[in-house]
């Protein structure tokens, strides 16, 4: 474990430090209630060993400041034990009171020591779990079930965030629709199931796409989302202009060069897509002009014959 050592005492905390260091936890120490607060704000611990009696803030206080400034998920707290050379009962209600989990006594023999940091690395190893497990539930809940894609509520959260940065910036700001060509025909052809995976396909040779545009830096934080059905928008919040022209057509072209057959695509004979983008200043507009241009540029690309992408 990663733990927080505060005590006034240097020579206190160096015996306590060799103690805990010898089970094999990290030990960071702090020498006053501020100092730990100031600590536990800028790195995280599995558990806080806190003096009572310090000169200035006491442990109760600067146990009471730690709580306030934690976060309110479950995993956030962090366990408390409060180590004292007066283990009254009065002492340990107060220390409960004031957001503690445990009491040890200075003088705790090495056993007892031993036991307690034990089943505090259990908690901590709960709390890690529990964390992971949220994060994992969060991706999930912002990710489409099919393509694994951003989904629409997640970009939508994401486009609101980033659209205020580029106004505040005044920087230019693109989008593409795209947009999978005579698709209902391929469901009808091969039927829905192989539909799914074609659209799987399609939205990693995007994601691959607008990956590697970010990864060489002409479209920096871009990123694809499922927009709905068959049916993709590729967000590119920081733009050199002509770039999203550029993502647009390679987009179309790693698509083609798939081949995934398409017998009734027209004369093209694979699935292909179709794109509409545009680009425009914050200081110029709202985001829903830009979803429309975008959208009325992808309709153009259908009408001018599909495979291709037209922008503005
Ligand atoms: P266009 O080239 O003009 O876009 O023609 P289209 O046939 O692709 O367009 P249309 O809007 O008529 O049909 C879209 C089809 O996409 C209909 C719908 O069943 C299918 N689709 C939407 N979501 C899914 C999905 O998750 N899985 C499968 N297999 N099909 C889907
Ligand atoms: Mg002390
Ligand atoms: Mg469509
Ligand atoms: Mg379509």
């Amino acid at each position: 474990m990663k733990i927080l050592l505060v005590d006034d005492s240097r020579a206190i905390a160096m015996v306590m430090c060799a103690r805990l260091e010898s089970f094999g936890h990290e030990v960071r120490h702090a020498l006053d209630g501020q100092s730990a607060i100031d600590l536990f704000r800028a790195e995280a611990f599995d558990l806080i060993l806190m003096d009572i009696e310090m000169p200035g803030m006491n442990g109760f206080e600067a146990t009471t400041r730690i709580r306030a400034q934690e976060g309110h998920e479950p995993w956030a707290w962090t366990p408390i034990i409060f180590v004292t050379a007066t283990d009254t009962d009065s002492n340990l209600v107060t220390a409960i009171e004031a957001g503690g989990d445990d009491f040890i006594s200075k003088t705790v023999s090495e056993a007892v020591l031993q036991a307690k940091m034990k089943a505090m690395s259990r908690i901590a190893g709960l709390r890690t779990r529990l964390s992971l497990a949220n994060a994992k539930l969060q991706d999930q809940a912002n990710r489409d079930g099919l393509t694994g894609l951003l989904n629409r509520r997640a970009m939508d959260l994401q486009v609101d965030t980033l659209w205020e940065l580029a106004t505040r910036a005044g920087r230019p700001f693109s989008l593409l629709m795209v947009d999978v060509d005579n698709f209902k025909k391929y469901n009808d052809h091969y039927g829905h199931l192989a539909g799914d995976e074609c659209l799987r396909a399609v939205a990693g040779c995007i994601d691959r796409c607008v990956q590697q545009a970010h990864d060489d830096r002409t479209a920096l934080g871009a990123f694809a989302a499922r927009y709905g059905g068959e049916e993709f928008a590729v967000v590119i919040p920081e733009v050199a202009p002509g770039v999203h022209a550029g993502l647009a057509a390679s987009l179309v072209e790693a698509v083609h060069a798939l081949r995934l057959p398409h017998e009734k695509n027209g004369d093209f004979g694979v699935v292909t897509i179709s794109a509409g983008g545009a680009c425009l200043a914050p200081a110029g507009g709202e985001i829903k002009t830009l979803f429309r241009q975008a959208d009325e540029l992808l309709y153009q690309a259908k009408g001018a014959g599909r495979n291709r992408a037209e922008v503005c």
